[in-house]
């Protein structure tokens, strides 16, 4: 096995890492103590120790996240906004404080810019039929890339069925990079929005996203950004990139399912007509007209999932006592040692091989159906996934209709992808 030197960090035994860039400081990781915050990585599966390869789909929850749950509704479960009695006031503070932690955590200037909704994909549905609806019109253009998510090409695609827009789509090249120079034609004065995915969910491309929203305002187009592989991998500053939009789902993130954010800019929502229509977000209703509430309650229809709020907040809070800086540097190093590993498997082609990588492992192993390599994988406790992974169109450009894909997050080890390296060569 191949132990190649990972710059920028150095690894110290099997699962203690050190990162040279803080050695002044003497920070370091020590990923088998994070290890212990998760209970269910540490359980046994089919006899074998956990290995959650599947992260791509959903992180695992720490401890601190899954205690948020009970204890909100042990100690303080109540509706929020509305109620004149204590626990209505501890569970409103407690969902206005995690709003407050997910704009720090997206650098965003305004909290009100925070909308919480279910996850990533209703998230690019409200854009698209919100700020869509009233800003596109007929022969106006929308540009998607080659790699994007199943939830980032539907809406818009009903967006253009509703109102006569076309559809343009971003060339890539054969490692998973955007074609710059491509996307440069492309844009025109007729492109009005621009929907980008942070990080590939199938060749875990990052993608220079800040170059690519300057390129695209330069022509008067808006950018949302899909972040829903990029928030647990790296740091995210809204107002340094720009985006107008930027979405992601707390599930990915070590949150609850059926919690996800959407980050807009204050001025862009204000126009925005709402989506859902109900209670909390009006400010006075008869039955000539309504006056709706203010940002951001004017996107929150209804009760809102408080709970998983609440412990999105803590996910965000234990990403940054451990710091996405570290987090980020962890796992390219770690994607890094996973490809050169894999490489050495007989028939593994790898898909997706961007110099700007991170966490997302796509392979197919000449002449196993990826469906035979996961399963195998599964009979010794390792979780991959294989599909096409919500993004049909990422690998038809490969020629393919479905992949395997290893995930990883800030808890997997080079012990685990020595593993998997292992356990894929003894398929037969
Ligand atoms: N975009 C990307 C890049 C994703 O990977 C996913 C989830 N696989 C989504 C959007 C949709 O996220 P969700 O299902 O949580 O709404």
């Amino acid at each position: 096995m191949i132990m190649n030197s990972l710059t920028p960090i150095e690894l110290y035994g099997s699962d203690y890492y050190f990162l040279q860039n803080f050695k002044n400081d003497q920070r370091s990781i020590a990923i088998d103590s994070i290890r212990k915050d998760f209970p269910l990585i540490n359980k046994n599966i089919n006899g074998h120790p956990l290995i959650w390869l599947d992260n791509g789909a959903t992180t695992q929850k720490p401890r601190c996240v899954i205690d948020a749950l009970t204890t909100y509704y042990k100690e303080y479960n109540s509706n929020i906004h509305r109620g004149s009695h204590t626990l209505a006031d501890i569970a409103t503070k407690r969902y206005e404080e995690a709003r407050r932690k997910v704009q720090q955590f997206l650098g965003a200037s305004l909290p009100e810019e925070i909308i919480f909704v279910r996850g990533a994909t209703e998230a690019i549905n409200l854009v698209a039929e919100t700020y869509g609806m009233k800003n596109v019109s007929y022969g106006d253009e929308i540009l998607l890339t080659t790699m994007e998510h199943h939830s980032n090409i539907v809406p818009w695609q009903k967006l253009s069925e509703d109102t006569g827009a076309v559809i343009k789509v971003i060339p890539i090249n054969e490692q998973g990079e955007i074609l710059l120079e491509e996307y440069d034609k492309m844009l025109t004065t007729r492109t009005r929005i621009v929907a980008i995915t942070h990080v590939s969910n199938i060749l875990g491309t990052v993608n220079p996203i800040d170059q690519m929203i300057h390129m695209a305002h330069s022509k008067g187009a808006i950018v949302l950004i899909d972040g829903a592989q990029a928030a647990c991998h790296l740091s995210v500053d809204v107002q340094k990139i720009n985006a107008d939009f930027y979405v992601f789902s707390g599930h990915k993130a070590f949150g609850p399912t059926g919690i996800g954010v959407l980050y807009g800019k204050k001025p862009i929502l204000e126009k925005m007509p709402p989506w859902q229509r109900g209670g909390g977000m009006i400010k006075n209703v008869n039955f000539n007209k309504t006056e709706f509430n203010k940002l951001p309650e004017k996107f929150e229809a209804g009760t809102p999932n408080i709970a998983d709020a609440i412990a999105l907040g803590e996910a965000i809070d234990y990403m940054n006592k451990i710091g996405l800086d570290k987090i980020e540097s962890y796992e390219r190093a770690l994607t890094q040692y996973a490809m050169e590993s894999l490489s050495l498997v007989p028939r593994l082609r790898l898909i997706g091989t961007a110099s700007n990588k991170t966490s997302i492992l796509s392979f197919i192993i000449e002449p196993y159906p990826p469906d035979k390599v996961a399963n195998h994988l599964n009979k010794y406790g390792i979780a991959t996934r294989a599909g096409h992974h919500c993004a049909q169109p990422t690998l038809e450009r490969y020629g393919l209709k479905s992949s395997n894909r290893a995930s990883l997050a800030i808890y997997n080890t080079k012990k685990e992808i020595d593993l998997l390296v292992k356990t894929l060569c003894s398929i037969k």
